[in-house]
């Protein structure tokens, strides 16, 4: 574990401090999971939830703030016994899925889902014409219900056609006034009034909080940094921790602790939980 800095050190005593009233958010992929070259593949990393476990002995509640529908997720991380495990433990597990537009508890055990945004289903309608004029008629069109996934990482040249479309589909979803989040040689189209900065304040305000953590790894985390690091200015004790199991300058700059990908992650989360 590397603190960035005194400032930092100073925020991660002042977590330590409030604890009991601290909620925990984590990002999935990269973050709890390494990241694999089959999405599908992914899987938590073995020592996550045991620290989990630990973790609910300790804090308020823990979420894992995804952009991966909460089905996926659940079923890949085994979250609902780990949910169950971590209730006997004294905290609830919350999962936001699809940067917080889904929400699935412990304890209520089923999928929260508002309608798709408006747009979607238009977007939807003219997206083979752009992938075509693209010369990338054959990527892969994910429906994931609230959001759109092009994925190009099965084709010929997946780099190259990712850069093809980048642009137009950028276009096409601001025409429909949606947004979009390009990762590894998948673009996600989706509505800009959800991302993970907005379900962390609603899980702090939720749970009135007295304490913050937030774990992510990935440019779809950004706004989730933002939102620690704004509400700690607000006087709320925070901790931005980054998981850096690639090259995320963005990412590092925001963050007070850097962790060496999911394996860090779970030191660290085992060291915060620890007594001095
Ligand atoms: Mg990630």
């Amino acid at each position: 574990m590397e603190l960035t800095s005194d400032e930092a050190r100073a925020h991660y005593d002042a977590v330590r401090d409030v604890l009991a009233g601290t909620v925990v958010g984590l990002d999935f992929d990269g973050t709890l999971s390494p990241v694999v070259d089959d999405p599908e593949a992914a899987r938590l990393h073995p020592g996550a939830p045991g620290a989990l476990l630990e973790l609910a002995e300790v804090v308020r509640a823990v979420a894992v703030i995804t952009g991966r529908p909460a089905r996926q997720a659940i079923a890949m991380g085994d979250l609902d016994a780990l949910g169950n495990a971590m209730l006997d433990r004294g905290a609830e597990l919350f999962v936001f899925g699809q940067y917080g537009n889904e929400r699935w508890s412990a304890t209520e055990q089923r999928i929260r889902s508002p309608r798709p945004p408006a747009g979607l289903a238009s977007f939807e309608r003219e997206l083979p014409s752009v992938l075509r004029r693209a010369g990338a008629p054959d990527a892969f069109i994910e429906e994931k219900g609230l959001a759109v996934a092009v994925h190009t990482r099965r084709m010929d040249d997946p780099s190259g056609a990712f850069d093809r479309l980048v642009k137009p589909i950028a276009a096409l979803a601001e025409r429909h006034h949606l947004t979009t989040e390009p990762g590894r040689n998948v673009i996600e189209v989706r509505s800009g009034e959800m991302h993970k900065g907005r379900a962390v304040r609603t899980f702090v305000a939720e749970q009135e909080a007295a304490g913050v953590v937030f774990g992510g790894d990935d440019l779809g985390d950004v706004e989730a940094f933002e939102a620690v690091r704004s509400l700690r200015s607000e006087g709320l004790p925070g901790l931005v921790v980054c998981s850096a199991s690639h090259e995320q300058p963005d990412l590092v700059r925001l963050a007070d602790v850097v962790v060496d990908g999911p394996a860090g992650m779970v030191d660290l989360l085992g060291a915060l939980v620890r007594r001095p």
